[in-house]
């Protein structure tokens, strides 16, 4: 594996495998351009050592080539971010791409179209990879968050390249952070956890209860405890077939030292709708035909207290069903109460696409220590697997 602070790209082409994947509105328009912006350091990085840079991306979950995903979408921001003019080929493989590449000159940035059009990049096609290598020299990968898939452009490839290859600076980043939180005392330490279901995030809180001090539960999963430790929930979200997990997860906490701290009341609803009638009850007495949809003010308490006292924070997962306004302050409370605690020396990590969304909607996004630009490869980082597109370049 090679250092990207260190190599020498003159007049190499370097294959990056980004994460292009940003929401577009209907105009085809980028809404939200942090995760272009975030490749910025390793592509500057390439072009400051005399190297040409060739993107490659998914956007999306393309059936075949559909125009909607197209990454010709993305270019109008790149170029703005990039303060440069960008080359774009519409296909990712063939003659054409070939013909780009050999063209391209150093301090130069070809975008390739998007990789999902073939159904071999999610197969992990080795045809495919190799026809993507074609024409370059060396191979970045940059992409955290479709670390923990092995695709043909984040995994597969990687073996063409034989000592020539590495991580971009997102990768670094993402990687540093996360080995920091994993590996921080567990005095003072708290996870945040919060969504939909206990079911896929189980792994993960296994295997935080070993390393923190405090585990919040929050979100539609907690009910799944509440109701293990026999409280009525009414009809909130609760998974039956998680009780027995929910009770074991507890009492292993406790076996470690780990203290749960689970929702005492709750905002619930007459409906899952975002005009419903509300009532505050405890968590533990929720009346029959009403879910708990956020959070209560007395737990918010808490939770501001809890984070206040933290040394280092780790957030997944909203505690609430914050794209309805009614419920969302529990949410974004957390984020406030984050943002915080890290303006004191609190050292905090945030990650999952709802908690980011929180933070960028409140403004918050630069007022924590990192934000994880990974849902799903974070939470397998966390849970200790080797990622598919970290393996291929160690
Ligand atoms: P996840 O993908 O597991 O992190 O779950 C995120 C989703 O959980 C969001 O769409 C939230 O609206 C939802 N969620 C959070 N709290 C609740 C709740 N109390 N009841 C139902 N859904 C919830």
């Amino acid at each position: 594996m090679q250092d990207i602070t260190k190599y020498n790209f003159k007049n190499k082409k370097a294959l990056i495998r980004v994460d292009f994947n940003v929401p577009l509105n209907d105009k085809f328009e980028v809404t939200d351009d942090t995760r272009i912006s975030a490749t910025m350091p390793t592509i500057k990085e390439v072009l400051k050592r005399g190297g040409s840079v060739v993107l490659m991306s998914h956007l999306g979950r393309p059936k075949g080539n559909e125009e909607k995903y197209s990454l010709k979408h993305v270019v109008p921001s790149l170029e703005k971010i990039t303060g440069k003019s960008v080359k774009f080929v519409t296909d990712c493989i063939g003659q054409e791409v070939l013909e780009a590449k050999k063209k391209l000159k150093a301090g130069e940035i070809l975008l390739l179209e998007n990789l999902r059009f073939y159904a071999e990049e999610e197969k992990g096609d080795a045809a495919f990879a190799k026809k993507l290598a074609e024409g370059t020299d060396v191979y970045i990968n940059d992409a955290f968050a479709t670390a923990h898939r092995a695709h043909a452009s984040t995994s597969i490839i990687a073996a063409l390249f034989g000592d020539n290859k590495m991580f971009g600076k997102v990768m670094i980043n993402e990687i540093q952070h996360l080995d920091k939180a994993l590996n921080a005392p567990k005095r003072g330490y708290t996870a945040i956890i919060g969504g939909a279901k206990v079911s896929s995030k189980i792994i993960v809180i296994e295997k935080l209860l070993k390393k923190v001090d405090k585990l919040v539960i929050g979100g539609a999963m907690a009910y799944t405890f509440i109701k293990a430790k026999g409280g009525n929930v009414g009809s909130s979200m609760v998974e039956q077939d998680f009780l027995e997990t929910a009770k074991s997860v507890m009492e292993k906490a406790a076996q470690n030292n780990c203290e749960i701290i689970l929702p005492v009341d709750s905002l619930n609803a007459d409906a899952f709708k975002a005009d419903a009638k509300t009532n505050v009850t405890p968590s533990n007495e929720i009346g029959e035909g009403w879910m708990g949809l956020d959070i209560g003010p007395e737990t918010r308490t808490i939770f501001a207290d809890i984070i206040a006292n933290s040394r280092t924070i780790l957030w997944n997962g909203p505690v609430g069903v914050f794209e309805m306004e009614k419920f969302a302050r529990g949410t974004f409370g957390v984020a406030q109460m984050i943002a915080s605690a890290t303006e004191k020396g609190t050292y905090s990590l945030v990650g999952g696409g709802d908690s980011v969304s929180a933070l960028n909607k409140s403004g918050l996004a630069d007022k924590v220590s990192y934000v994880s630009t990974g849902g799903g490869a974070m939470l397998e980082y966390i849970e200790g697997k080797k990622l598919p597109g970290i393996a291929a370049i160690e």
